[in-house]
């Protein structure tokens, strides 16, 4: 069976913006302060953060009040913790863009202040939580396995 033409069009436009995403529940009772940010997952954003990095993709990127999640990325805390610290980034840095771009360029991405003012947002988070599961890091395996920019 062909596609009709509506088919088509949305094929399209999802290519583009993605589909919202909605978190697990049980993350969102976890991390109540991920409310405050939407989600969608595909779309360009994603790919576009990626060609920056070398890479086919970031595992998620924000822009303005929505993070954008890779279609493969897990939904792990540690990613959707780090991109709400850039979606309160966007929020309370004027110029936002421009500046996390100039400090990419200088710094590169690892050592640009966004970056890593938004891992050590996402490990403070995530501490109160592994102390109280027993300490286990799962930051280091969201970092070996997909960037975030
Ligand atoms: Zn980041």
């Amino acid at each position: 069976m062909l596609p009709n033409a509506t088919t088509v069009r949305w094929s399209i436009l999802r290519a583009f913006i993605g589909e919202r995403c909605v978190l697990p529940e049980a993350l969102i009772r976890e991390f109540p302060e991920l409310r405050s940010a939407r989600y969608r997952r595909g779309g360009l954003p994603p790919r576009i953060g990626g060609w920056f990095l070398g890479a086919r993709s970031v595992a998620g990127i924000a822009l303005r009040h929505t993070v954008w999640l890779d279609q493969n990325a897990d939904l792990t805390p540690d990613l959707l913790l780090h991109e709400l610290a850039h979606v309160r980034q966007w929020r309370s840095v004027s110029w936002f863009p421009i500046r996390y771009i100039w400090e990419s360029l200088r710094r590169g991405y690892d050592r640009n202040r966004y970056e890593v003012a938004a891992r050590s947002e996402a490990r403070m988070a995530l501490g109160g939580v592994k102390k109280s599961l027993g300490g286990h890091d799962d930051r280091r395996l969201t970092e070996r396995g997909a960037r975030h920019a």
